[in-house]
């Protein structure tokens, strides 16, 4: 029945139909909400891990190359 012109719920892959859904491309209006809370939550993610992830990556570089000074040259 829904092979033909049939899809996927992005979401939980569950064959859905196109016609009569008000909740497409997703087959509930939960996986709807899902999609949201994802890409919202992605969204909101970004800003915060920036933060403590720059500040690490300032200091990786230093600790590494103060090790190479630190090591007895040849
Ligand atoms: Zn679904």
């Amino acid at each position: 029945m829904y092979a033909r012109g049939g899809m996927k719920c992005p979401i939980c892959g569950k064959p859905t139909s196109w016609k009569d859904n008000s909740f497409r491309p997703f087959c509930s209006e939960r996986c709807k909400l899902l999609d949201f809370g994802a890409w919202a939550n992605e969204e909101y993610k970004v800003p915060a891990d920036e933060v403590p992830e720059s500040e690490e990556f300032t200091q990786h570089p230093t600790t590494s190359i103060e090790n190479e000074h630190e090591r007895p040259g040849p």
